[in-house]
């Protein structure tokens, strides 16, 4: 499932270069996610970067984006294409 950042975000910034997706970016006064690129850092990390990284625990999966380990797994293959999942 993507993740999403909700009201809580303080728009530190922390988290954006931390998106082994590049999924993160600023938006309207808090930072946003992009569904399309996050693969909850499956194929790269085994915890997720952005939520790790957060001084106020703002990212948490997203109800509405519910996706099984294939499914993330066949996002960052279309990602990365050529390159090998390492979790
Ligand atoms: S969970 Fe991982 S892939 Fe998804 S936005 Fe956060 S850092 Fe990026
Ligand atoms: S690290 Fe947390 S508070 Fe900072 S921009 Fe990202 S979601 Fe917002």
């Amino acid at each position: 499932m993507a993740f999403k950042i909700s009201d809580e975000c303080i728009a530190c910034g922390s988290c954006e270069s931390e998106c082994p997706n590049e999924a993160i970016s600023p938006g309207d006064g808090i930072y946003v996610i992009d569904p399309d690129k996050c693969t909850e850092c499956v194929g790269f990390y085994d915890t997720q970067q952005c939520l790790d990284v957060c001084p106020v625990e703002a990212p948490g999966p997203d109800p509405d984006r519910r996706e099984t380990r294939e499914q993330l797994l066949e996002k960052f293959a279309r990602l990365h294409p050529g390159k090998t999942p390492v979790l």
